[in-house]
């Protein structure tokens, strides 16, 4: 009957779900260890300017080189980093790490730093890129802080306020994975974006009408408001032909390089050997 299926069905899930919890506490373990022992580490991946075929900006992506599972990708730690608060030191560390390894670049190369909801809801953000900038001797002209549309769903006046307090004090504030969230079109204009990231999914599914609609449609919005736009997540040369013929400004993604470690970067920053493809056009 109904009620032993039930028990069965528990009793079959209830080790899963212990395991699953157990899991859990031990990565939260780990992680709080991970921040004494500054197990983190950035790798970078370059924006391309499409028009002059450039390397314009390196975008930080955080990686934790945990002791027994190896590099752990951002998507496997920064949700529960940022439930448990750890998301503070950590995002903390990655925007000091970042501005300092940006001083050895070329001088109009741009750093992009992604950053949590939370860390515009604790602390002073404010305060923490000036002073990560202000250490590195870095101008606040070459920091590019990414955001994503969750960050805006509750359009709070301190978020808002904050964005234009770091817009002007120089910093360019990217919207990043724009078009897969539930934000509207609006708030493009209301928000002070110096750069909307088209998400990747769009580019992939660019080669099919739908795709180059929707990128159609946010470049056209993006250039009547002065914004420019980057394609993400470009990985063959058709997709890098068509986000070019729709307009989009830069682009991002393993066609031109996946994420790399910093050491191996320098021989193409920026310079005219890189990078290796020829423009397209
Ligand atoms: P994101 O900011 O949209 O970063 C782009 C992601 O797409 C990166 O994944 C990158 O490796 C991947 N990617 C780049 N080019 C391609 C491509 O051609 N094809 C495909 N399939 N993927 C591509 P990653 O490094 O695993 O980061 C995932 C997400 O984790 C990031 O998405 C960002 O939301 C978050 N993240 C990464 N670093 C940080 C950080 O320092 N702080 C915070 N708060 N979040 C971060
Ligand atoms: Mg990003
Ligand atoms: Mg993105
Ligand atoms: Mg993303």
């Amino acid at each position: 009957d109904a009620k032993s299926d039930d028990e069965s069905r528990f009793r079959f899930f209830e080790p899963e779900m212990q395991a699953r919890a157990q899991e859990r506490r031990q990565l939260v373990a780990d992680l709080r260890l991970a921040v004494v022992r500054n197990e983190f580490e950035l790798h970078y991946q370059p924006l391309v300017d499409l028009a002059q075929n450039r390397v314009i900006a390196f975008e930080a992506l955080v990686r934790w080189r945990h002791p027994v599972r190896g590099l752990v990708p951002p998507d496997a730690f920064i949700r529960l980093a940022e439930e448990t608060g750890l998301i503070e030191p950590i995002g903390k560390w990655i925007l000091f790490k970042a501005c300092a390894d940006a001083v050895g670049w070329l001088p109009d190369t741009k750093v992009a730093v992604n950053l949590s909801a939370v860390q515009f809801a604790k602390g002073d953000l404010a305060a923490t890129v000036a002073a990560a900038l202000e250490g590195a001797g870095l101008t606040p002209g070459r920091l590019e802080l990414e955001i994503t549309e969750s960050l805006l769903l509750d359009e709070d006046d301190a978020t808002l306020a904050m964005l234009r307090r770091l817009h002007d004090y120089g910093v360019s504030i990217s919207m990043d994975d724009f078009g897969i969230g539930y934000s509207s079109l609006s708030y493009i204009s209301k928000y002070p974006f110096d750069k909307v990231k088209i998400d990747r999914s769009f580019i992939a599914a660019g080669e099919g009408k739908s795709g180059a609609a929707i990128i159609r449609a946010i470049v056209e919005l993006c250039r009547s408001l002065g914004i420019p736009t980057t394609a993400e997540g470009i990985e063959t040369r058709r997709q890098l032909e068509q986000v070019v013929s729709l307009g989009c400004s830069e682009g991002q993604g393993y066609f031109f390089a996946p994420p790399r470690p910093l050491a191996d970067i320098p021989p193409m920053l920026g310079g005219p050997q890189w990078p290796h493809h020829s423009a397209v056009h």
